[in-house]
């Protein structure tokens, strides 16, 4: 309701609604504020339960999983697109190119080990946080079987009982930020229409609806349908009834990163999914999948094709699957990553950069879009690997839309 009355009102009040930032602001400052301590503590929580070749299981799932979906997703994109046929009617402005460069993958692999993990954590670096932690963890639990000392043992259980409780805090943290979120939501969404009018939209109007048709079909056949009902033999609608406020969250905040804790909530306490799965895949998934955004990249090429009246072969747009997949994996979670793959993109097609600057006032409604999908996308493929490794608890009860008392398809 939020969401969509904020979307209203910004529109219909114009400029002055920007006023309300502020109070989105909160509520993105209040999200940012949890991500690392949730990150930390379940990850403490998943190595108790996880011995070092289950995770070694897990990850590989969970990676090769990512890939695939991201994968799928640039196909749904330039398919979409190519029937649409989004910018044909377009006149690409004189608006300036932006040069923001995009991530090198070897800067990204090296990246990942922190030269000092509480400068990782300070500034909310994600994947070396979770090299960190996972480091430390595996130690912890290898000290407590050598251990030949009971006050070292004791020790290592206190130091995941206080993970344990911190954990749970963190997540009634959340649960009180999504209380606010109403207010932050409905802030953000009248701010961003506000800011950016129907005039400024309607130019625009067939590239948002190529990358909504896209996004919707992506996440209903590769997600809903594949996923969570063919190979997790779950229900869709408790899918999207279960992870609505991280989707929710991810449509007004416009970063995976900063829903993370929204996202791990939903997956503790909705999907009931155990730790040792989610809170390895659902961080690293904010970082290397992003399904959304690299679909984004298919639907903006065929777009930047079009303004310049050229058609790309089909082996221009194999290129397009690789180099967004490639991209999004080394793409941080945040607002308008999108945007600055978009370069690398159109540098391979030899396509003009401007582009970029021609599409930037309408990222802010496409960011969206690419995020939610991006969540939905961690969250399914979370489910089904939780699902293979017997790690969703249906004693805690079925998911919405599910009969059966044991979940098995
Ligand atoms: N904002 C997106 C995210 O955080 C990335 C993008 O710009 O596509 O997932």
């Amino acid at each position: 309701m939020a969401f969509v009355l904020g979307s209203v009102f910004g529109l219909v009040v114009g400029q002055p609604a920007t006023a309300l930032q502020p109070l989105g602001d909160i509520f993105v400052n209040l999200l940012s504020m949890l991500i690392v301590p949730i990150v930390v503590f379940t990850l403490l929580m998943g190595a108790r339960r996880l011995s070092p070749s289950n995770l070694g299981k897990i990850g590989g799932q969970v990676v090769a999983l990512y890939a695939l979906t991201s994968a799928a997703a640039v196909g749904f994109g330039l398919l979409v697109a190519n029937l649409i046929d989004p910018g044909a009617n377009l006149e690409l402005g004189d608006a300036e190119p932006q040069t923001a460069e995009a991530p090198d993958i070897v800067e990204v692999i090296l990246g990942i080990v922190p030269q000092n993990p509480i400068g990782a954590m300070a500034s909310g670096d994600i994947l070396p946080t979770i090299f960190f932690v996972i480091v430390f963890g595996l130690a912890l639990a290898l000290v407590e079987q050598s251990a030949d000392s009971p006050d070292i043992r004791d020790g290592v259980e206190s130091f995941y009982n206080l993970a344990e409780a911190g954990a749970e805090a963190m997540f009634k943290v959340v649960w009180g930020v999504m209380e606010y979120g109403v207010i932050g939501v409905f802030a953000l969404m009248a701010a961003v229409f506000g800011e950016a009018g129907v005039d400024a939209i309607v130019p625009f109007a067939l590239l948002i609806a190529t990358l909504l048709i896209a996004v919707l079909a992506h996440i209903a056949v590769v997600h809903l349908g594949i996923f969570v009902r063919l190979l997790a033999g779950q229900s869709p609608i408790g899918f999207l009834t279960g992870g609505r406020d991280a989707l929710i969250t991810a449509l007004s905040i416009r970063s995976s990163s900063g829903t993370l804790p929204v996202t791990m909530a939903n997956a503790d306490d909705n999907f009931h999914i155990d730790e040792g799965v989610y809170s390895f895949s659902l961080p690293l998934g904010a970082t290397i999948n992003m399904d959304g955004t690299a679909l984004y990249q298919g639907v903006a090429a065929i777009f930047a094709a079009n303004l310049v009246g050229v058609q790309l072969s089909i082996a221009e747009q194999v290129t397009v699957v690789l180099v967004a997949v490639l991209a999004s994996v080394g793409a941080a979670g945040v607002p308008g990553t999108g945007l600055i793959m978009l370069t690398l993109v159109l540098t391979q097609l030899g396509l003009p950069l401007e582009v970029v600057g021609f599409v930037a006032g309408v990222d802010p409604i496409l960011d969206r879009l690419r995020t939610m999908t991006n969540i939905s996308g961690d969250l399914a493929v979370t489910t089904v690997v939780a699902k293979w490794n017997d790690a969703i608890d249906f004693t805690r009860g079925a998911w919405v839309g599910e009969s059966g008392d044991t979940g098995v398809a």
